[in-house]
């Protein structure tokens, strides 16, 4: 594995990359935790531990989009499918499952679940459930 000095100070190797938009243009620099911090707290920048290969965007994108995307709120009707749950609260169906189970309800993904079971599994996940109007 290659190292790669700061491209802030130069003088220390660098330990991260670190990923800025600024009007629209992505700029990444390898800076050292030094540097990264002087420059990271406060900016809208997203760092991540180095690696010799150069990050491809669609894992940046991604990141950002599986650390964002779960709503705080969703509306859903009286019953529901276990498997269209976890789709409307964008998380992973084991997630869902494992809810689930802990509460002792045995499912699968095509089964349905009532709109008090809906709303427990949303308080464990952190999703507000409201039941959609009509
Ligand atoms: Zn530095």
């Amino acid at each position: 594995m290659s190292k790669t000095l700061c491209d802030g100070c130069e003088k220390r190797w660098a330990a991260v990359v670190v990923t800025r938009i600024e009007n629209g243009i992505m700029t990444s620099r390898n800076l050292c935790q030094k540097c990264a911090d002087a420059e990271g707290e406060g900016g809208r920048c997203y760092r991540e531990p180095i690696s010799p290969k150069v990050v491809p965007l669609s894992l940046f994108s991604e990141e950002r989009a599986s650390s964002s995307a779960t709503p705080s709120e969703i509306s859903i009707p009286d019953f529901i499918k276990v498997n269209d749950l976890a789709d409307a609260m964008n998380v992973k169906l084991f997630r869902v499952l494992g809810v689930l189970i802990s509460l002792k309800v045995f499912v699968t993904k095509e089964s349905m679940l009532d709109f008090a079971t809906a709303v427990t599994v949303g308080q464990r996940l952190g999703v507000k459930v409201k039941k959609l109007p009509g």
